[in-house]
């Protein structure tokens, strides 16, 4: 029977979302990769038993995870029935719903229809009775914008979420939802960006927007799905993300490409005493906005030293000039190279 580590709420910083009260740990676990049905069971129970015994207490789903789509949300409620369920109070665990799920018309984007059934069907799989997040996970062109705030509202007013959030949003999306939400006095208070030292966009359009609206953030990719870790410095691993057939993500064409600027990076990492991963999580974390950084792993030793960021976050200023410098010599990322 699990037993958590009794120092863990000793080292991990929680920071407070946006001007909400909930406070997420400044490292949050992922399970979009390596906890599907295709994945070993007891190794994704060591990685969430080392992420919450590190006092990680966010953990983040999506009805579509694993694959097969909807096994990552199985699998972690197999462990919230057994050995999480005497600490149900001290997670926050959030899902999602807006990529493709189930076929047909409703299985997919942000329409009440199919945002309230694919809240139902993720709370079956979990067995929760509520989430502590619930996101549309991207904004529905052909959808207004109201009618997808409407179905998060009536999951808040229906116990079945305590607050929601949005992702994959542009910074004029959020404007609008946040009015909505506003008027509607629904619990918004989060936005989940792609941010990372190579996906900077939300710089100038999301985060500022987060900031007027007083509303925080939690960076997916933060690692940017490992290429900003020490995983392919010598090469592609057989036993990494870049050689799975089964995502089609990241590939090697990326990695490649990438290398010069992740060496030069991974230098200035190791002057600062860290790991390429450690200095990462510390650059997102300087973000004001950015309450926590999510981090995806395939083996408990990454949560850990990914956790270890949180001993070095402060940035002299010419550690940032030598990082801007490197990004700036990086030529344009092919990231829908195949
Ligand atoms: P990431 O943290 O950018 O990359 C995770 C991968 O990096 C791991 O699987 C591992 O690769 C490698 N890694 C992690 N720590 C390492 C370390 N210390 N040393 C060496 N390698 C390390 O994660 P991500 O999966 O792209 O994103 C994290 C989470 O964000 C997801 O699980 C999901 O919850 C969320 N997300 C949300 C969206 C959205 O649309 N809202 C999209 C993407 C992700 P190997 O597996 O190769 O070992």
């Amino acid at each position: 029977m699990y037993q958590a580590n009794e120092q863990r709420y000793d080292k991990m910083t929680y920071n407070r979302v946006g001007d909400s009260g909930l406070k997420l740990s400044a490292i949050g676990l992922g399970l979009w990769n390596n906890f599907g049905s295709v994945d070993d069971y007891a190794t994704q129970k060591a990685i969430v038993h080392q992420a919450f015994d590190l006092g990680i207490t966010y953990f983040d789903l999506a009805n579509n995870y694993g694959p097969e789509p909807g096994s990552a949300e199985t699998n972690f409620g197999h462990m919230l029935a057994t050995d999480l369920k005497p600490y149900r109070d001290e997670l926050v665990i959030a899902s999602k719903a807006g990529y493709v799920m189930w076929p047909g018309p409703y299985g997919n984007w942000g329409s009440r229809k199919s945002i309230i059934a694919s809240a139902d069907q993720s709370l079956r799989r979990t067995g929760l009775d509520y989430f502590d997040i619930f996101y549309s996970h991207r904004a529905d062109p052909q959808t207004n914008p109201t009618e997808t705030a409407l179905a998060l509202n009536q999951l808040v007013r229906e116990g079945k979420a305590l607050y929601v959030g949005l992702s994959n949003y542009s910074g004029a999306q959020i404007k609008v939802m946040a009015g909505i939400f506003s008027e509607l006095h629904t619990p918004f208070i989060i936005d989940q960006p792609r941010y990372n030292l190579l996906n900077r966009q939300i710089e100038d359009d999301v985060l500022p927007e987060l900031t007027v609206e007083k509303k925080g953030a939690v960076s997916f990719s933060s690692l940017c799905q490992g290429l900003l870790t020490n995983k392919y410095l010598h090469g592609i691993p057989s036993d990494s993300r870049a050689k799975k057939a089964t995502i089609p993500f990241l590939h090697p064409a990326q990695v490649e490409q990438t290398l010069g600027t992740i060496k030069a990076l991974n230098a200035v990492a190791a002057n600062r005493n860290q790991s390429l991963a450690q200095m990462a999580l510390a650059w997102n974390l300087r973000q004001p906005a950015i309450a926590s950084v999510l981090i995806g792993a395939s083996r408990p030793e990454q949560v850990v030293d990914n956790v270890a960021a949180l001993d070095n976050l402060a940035f002299s200023p010419a550690e940032l000039d030598q990082i801007e410098t490197i990004l700036a010599a990086q030529s344009p990322i092919d990231w829908d190279a195949k």
